[in-house]
């Protein structure tokens, strides 16, 4: 009989058998979604120089003193400085420069008067109103000062980082290398995309939602296909998926079967298999073969989709040298339906809504672990934990968010 374990234990054992892949070079346009594999330290200031913030009139705010609309200052007007370029000079009591948003600021001048406080005329321009040092400027460095950490080791590039880290000039960038993930089915029952189902036979699904999801994890799907289930035909897959960093299967672990699967990943590597205190996906295998790291999920679809989001999102996670392995965990207000507790976790699929303020989430119907019709819209696993009694509509539970299915905004 196969071990029992939680979540917490399979997970933990899972983990301790995942490294964080060595770093490589990218170039910026193509790092998002990679993973930092040391601190983006900023070696310059931003902004680089002193600019304005306005379209306007660099002046000496000891020159505008008392300016008002009854009372202007006239100021000498000695040029005119757009973005991208510099004033030579310096700028002398009582002159005026024109400079235009993103301009550098003169030597001498310290601040900016908006040309809808100012008069022009002919060679001078009337100030109607002061200013103190340090208006409408947008001082060196006030952005990011040299030697800041942009963004930590282990952070993912977004698109907040591909901006600050280019303002900034850095790039090649070192990241962690992509996984590469073998995706195997197991099943005689399966028919491949594609091809037309005999008697008795099923379209595959799991390598497609597979694959789709170990891209979504920032890895790269290797689709190997389908094995039936012969001991010939599932060694030569898995021994096709040895140069992967991590081998993904489905199906064959449950107790019908699983001695086929069982027998060849023990002859190729070490392998145990597991049933997890959890409901979808009690049956789990996990192992190595050399040093590639293998996770046997069960067969049925919803089973593979849970299974693979507890336990083979945050080992590619950690593959990819992310400091955060977990998706965020919210309180939502269970609606629609009570839920009973059970003696193993029950991580029930929800759609999530934002009612004023609260989210709130509703069970895609029908639970049952064949149903893949569940998945869609589930923008949650409810996490229902295991005990006794009754989760009724109405009360708090911890959901973790997909944010695959879009997030509830509005409502
Ligand atoms: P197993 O874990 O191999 O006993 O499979 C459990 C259930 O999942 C069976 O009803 C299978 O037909 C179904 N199943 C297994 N693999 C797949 C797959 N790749 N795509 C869709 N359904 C599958
Ligand atoms: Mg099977």
């Amino acid at each position: 009989m196969a071990e029992m374990l939680s979540v917490e234990e399979a997970r933990d054992r899972i983990l301790d058998h995942i490294h964080p892949l060595p770093a490589e070079e990218v170039p910026l346009p193509g790092a998002l979604g990679r993973v930092l594999a040391e601190n983006a330290v900023a070696g310059e200031a931003l902004p680089p120089f002193t600019n304005s913030a306005m379209d306007g009139y660099a002046v000496r705010s000891a020159d505008t003193t008392g300016a008002s609309p009854e009372h202007p200052v006239r100021l000498r007007l000695v040029g005119e400085v757009p973005a991208g370029q510099v004033y030579a000079g310096t700028l002398h009591p009582g002159e005026a420069l024109r400079i235009l948003t993103g301009a550098a600021l003169p030597d001498g001048g310290d601040s900016v008067l908006e040309q809808e406080r100012t008069r022009i005329g002919e060679g001078v321009v009337e100030l109607l109103a002061a200013v103190s040092p340090g208006t409408n400027i947008r001082p060196s460095g006030d952005d990011v000062r040299p030697g800041t950490v942009l963004a930590p080791k282990g952070a993912e590039v977004g698109p907040a980082e591909l901006a600050l880290l280019a303002a900034l000039g850095i790039q090649p960038i070192r990241v962690t290398r992509r996984p590469t993930v073998a995706i195997v089915s197991t099943g005689d029952e399966l028919a491949p995309l594609g091809e037309t189902p005999g008697p008795g036979q099923i379209r595959e699904s799991n390598g497609p939602y597979l694959a789709a999801v170990v891209e979504r994890a920032g890895a790269t799907p290797l689709r190997l296909g389908v094995a039936r289930d012969r001991v010939e035909e599932i060694r030569r897959l898995l021994d096709e998926a040895s140069g992967a960093d991590l081998i993904l299967t489905s199906g064959g672990v449950s107790v019908g079967d699983y001695d086929l699967v069982k027998q060849i990943l023990t002859e190729r590597g070490t392998i145990d298999f597991w049933r997890v205190r959890m409901r979808p996906g009690k049956p789990l295998a996990f192992g190595m073969i050399g040093e590639t790291p293998v996770l046997g999920l069960p067969g049925n679809p919803v089973s593979a989709a849970v299974t693979f989001e507890l336990f083979g999102r945050p080992a590619l996670r950690k593959m990819c040298g992310c400091s955060q392995l977990e998706r965020p965990t919210v309180e939502v207000v269970l609606e629609g339906e009570d839920l009973e507790r059970a003696d193993r976790r029950h991580f029930v699929r929800a759609s999530l809504r934002s009612r004023g303020g609260t989210l709130t989430a509703t069970p895609t119907g029908d639970q049952g672990s064949h149903r893949i019709s569940s998945l869609t819209g589930a923008a949650a696993l409810l996490i229902i934990m295991e005990g006794e009694g009754i989760v009724h509509a109405g009360e708090h539970v911890p959901a973790i968010l997909l944010n695959d299915a879009g997030m509830p905004w509005g409502g």
